[in-house]
């Protein structure tokens, strides 16, 4: 800290018109830059603010809820939906659980060889109450 002077270019000011602009900002939806930006300042600038003046904090916290749901309503039902906001109906459950299967089968090929299953082989032999094959066995054991 420097002193009161404030920062060259233009100057910081929060008052009470860009407060009530910043939180309305908020509740629709804004995140914390975006509303700060909205009203010329920084976020930490509005953070700075929350901390020394409990009202305003309170009414940005009422108003960083709102907002939060607000966004949560816009989302798109996807697995980001599923994932980060517990939406379990038939199209999120539906794209996260597609994703899921895909992802899981790209690590599995490259990471761990061993654990894939392969019923394929067993179905090839010529009796099916004859020892699994020795191969079979050694990709077992290891
Ligand atoms: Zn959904």
């Amino acid at each position: 800290m420097t002193g009161p002077r404030a920062p060259r270019g233009r100057p910081v000011t929060f008052d009470t018109h860009q407060r009530e602009k910043y939180l309305t900002a908020l509740t629709d939806g804004a995140t914390l830059t975006q509303a700060a930006a909205a009203v010329g300042i920084t976020a930490r600038w509005a953070a700075k603010t929350a901390a020394t003046d409990p009202g305003f904090a309170a009414a940005r916290t009422t108003a960083r809820a709102a907002g939060k749901r607000v966004r949560a309503e816009r989302m798109p039902h996807d697995e980001t939906r599923y994932i980060k906001l517990g939406c379990r109906c038939p199209i999120c459950t539906k794209a996260a659980t597609a994703n899921r299967g895909a992802r899981r089968n790209r690590t599995t090929h490259h990471t761990s060889p061993h654990t894939d299953p392969e019923p394929a082989k067993v179905t090839t032999m010529p009796n099916p109450t004859a020892p699994p094959a020795p191969s079979l066995l050694l990709a077992r054991a290891s």
